[in-house]
């Protein structure tokens, strides 16, 4: 493509909230034919909520929230403050979390008021000897309807779950749909559970999902695509996710996300709006039918 088209497509991008960092970027959009998008954050909003708090065994719903809110203090995480955020609420004074302990991807612990306490997958329970059975029905339907279950123990007891939903940016299903008539093959990769993933992915028509994917290996999925000949693009938010975009051919960034994922990305869409990519599809076939 000329430099003229290129700097028009680029400026055309920008004024859309589509920021394209160089030619190179634009050019290869044009090539893609695989888009590998994480979800949490990417086609959801990333602002979960708590919507359920089941206690097990003789603990009150109350003690329960309030114990696992002051652990998911010292978290950083968006599911971690889910929980903090309906602790505050709620007004419950939070204890002191000691001893606090996060497993990437698994969930975390600490010692509160002479409790142990954790939160998170059921392996990371079932690590210290919990069974999550007695809930597992429970935490079935939940998921199902597409909400994200953490199982919690308390002192070497299953204490309950708590259940968080994420809503799908408004923008999401249009976006998909589209991509997917311009020929492109959308993967979901996520760390959440795979029922959950799937019942996202099929409110979207998303019909290739990897769930339970750590976070340390989703630059892996990418590059496998890539080794298989595919021009891969991948969108993403969180720190998580950047070595998975510098890893694709056009690394996609939410503007709401993780600085590191920005910097590590040649697509930047302002709002997280995913039918910014559509534009930046669009942009690449133009400018490159330009110089034909
Ligand atoms: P995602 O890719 O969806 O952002 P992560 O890889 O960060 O997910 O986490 C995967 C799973 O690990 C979560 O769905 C949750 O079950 C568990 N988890 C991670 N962090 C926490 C936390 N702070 N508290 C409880 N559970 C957690
Ligand atoms: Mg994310």
């Amino acid at each position: 493509a000329t430099p003229m088209s290129i700097m028009v497509g680029v400026g055309r991008g920008a004024r859309a909230g589509v920021l394209i960092k160089n030619a190179e970027v634009l050019e290869m959009m044009k090539r893609v034919d695989t888009l590998v998008v994480d979800k949490t954050g990417t086609l959801t909003e990333g602002q979960p909520r708590l919507t359920a708090c089941v206690p097990a065994g003789d603990i009150m719903e109350e003690q329960l929230l309030r114990l696992a809110a002051a652990v998911e203090q010292q978290s950083e995480h968006p599911l971690a403050r889910s929980i903090v955020r309906e602790a505050a609420q709620r007004q419950l004074d939070l204890p002191n979390c000691e001893q606090f302990n996060s497993v990437t991807g698994e969930g975390v612990a600490g010692r509160v008021d002479e409790h142990e306490v954790v939160i998170g997958k059921p392996a990371l329970l079932n690590q210290r000897g919990i069974d999550v059975a007695p809930l597992a029905d429970r935490a079935a339907e939940l998921q199902q309807a597409g909400q994200t279950v953490m199982f919690a123990g308390i002192d070497g007891q299953l204490a309950g779950i708590l259940a968080v939903s994420d809503p799908i940016k408004a923008s999401t299903a249009e976006a998909v749909q589209t991509l997917h008539r311009l020929g492109l093959r959308i993967i979901m990769l996520t760390g959440d559970n795979e029922r959950t993933a799937r019942a996202v992915a099929e409110n979207l028509g998303i019909d290739e999902v990897e769930a339970g994917v750590k976070p340390e290996h989703k630059h892996e999925r990418v590059r496998a695509l890539k080794a298989q000949g595919h021009a891969v693009a991948m969108a993403g938010d969180g720190i998580n996710d950047a070595p998975a975009l510098a890893a694709a051919d056009v690394g996609i960034a939410m503007g709401t996300g993780a600085d590191v994922a920005i910097e590590s990305a040649g697509v930047t869409l302002v709002k997280g709006d995913l039918r910014g990519i559509v534009k930046a599809v669009l942009l690449s076939r133009a400018v490159v039918r330009n110089i034909r």
